[in-house]
């Protein structure tokens, strides 16, 4: 049984966004405060930092760091080109194929050959379909297939970009769930990945459709309007 999703604008506001992004930084603040107030008291005597300390909290620092780049990629106002969205894909697979070797998963791949060019920013494509691809991966770790495929519509005038999984699928509730930031059902996962996808989709007048289902795998259509 497979449950399909589409969304194009069921959106949390940037209020909840800044809120939830104001909380996830909070916890590594926290820790930032409590380690330099141990050492603003141990200093006076010791004069020594324990470097094992320095180095959480260039670790908290950098999940910061992180949060708030992922965030960055919402902006605007950053310069479009035009995109081949083929040789991009080509680029992001060739950078994934060490890693889908370690695991076991084969990388297929059904690019047509006569995709317009699309007006975008390439790093916010590169990074919308990294996500995708990398979620694919962490869903099959024990091998599987990924394949990515993409079409032009001309009726519609869209691109359908499709990335699919042999991997455990989703339920029906983490469906529901997709595109709220830092929702994620990993162990160490951030919840920001598919959030940045959805935003900048969404940003792009596109729309995302998501087939899956628990242990069937799942497939992300990626729909990404022409401007010609
Ligand atoms: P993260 O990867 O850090 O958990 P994401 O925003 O990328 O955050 O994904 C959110 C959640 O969506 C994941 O934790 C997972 O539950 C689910 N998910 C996304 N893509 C897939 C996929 N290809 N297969 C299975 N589950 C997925
Ligand atoms: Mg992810």
């Amino acid at each position: 049984r497979e449950k399909e999703l589409i969304r194009s604008e069921k959106f949390k506001t940037a209020g909840q966004l800044a809120a939830g992004m104001a909380h996830e930084i909070r916890n590594p603040l926290t820790t930032i405060k409590g380690f330099l107030q141990i050492f603003s008291q141990q200093n006076a005597s010791t004069n020594q930092i324990n470097p094992k300390y320095l180095h959480l909290i260039i670790n908290e620092v950098e999940r910061i760091e992180r949060i708030i780049n992922e965030f960055l990629y919402i902006s605007k106002s950053v310069k479009k080109e035009s995109v081949n969205l083929n040789s991009l894909l080509q680029d992001l697979l060739m950078f994934c194929e060490p890693r889908a070797f370690q695991q076991k998963v084969i990388l297929q791949r059904e690019l047509a050959d006569n995709l317009p060019l699309v007006e975008l920013v390439p790093e916010q494509v590169k990074q919308v379909f990294l996500n995708l691809i990398q979620n694919a991966l962490e869903s099959m770790p024990a091998g599987g297939e990924l394949k990515i495929s993409s079409q032009w519509l001309p009726d519609a005038n869209l691109i359908e970009v499709k990335v699919s999984d042999t991997g455990f699928g989703m339920t029906e509730e983490t469906l529901a769930q997709l595109g709220t930031p830092f929702f994620t059902t990993k162990p160490d996962g951030h919840g920001l990945g598919l959030m940045l996808t959805y935003q900048l989709v969404e940003l792009w007048g596109g729309k995302i459709q998501v087939k899956s289902a628990p242990g069937q795998g799942s497939t992300f259509s990626i729909f990404i309007p022409c401007s010609q």
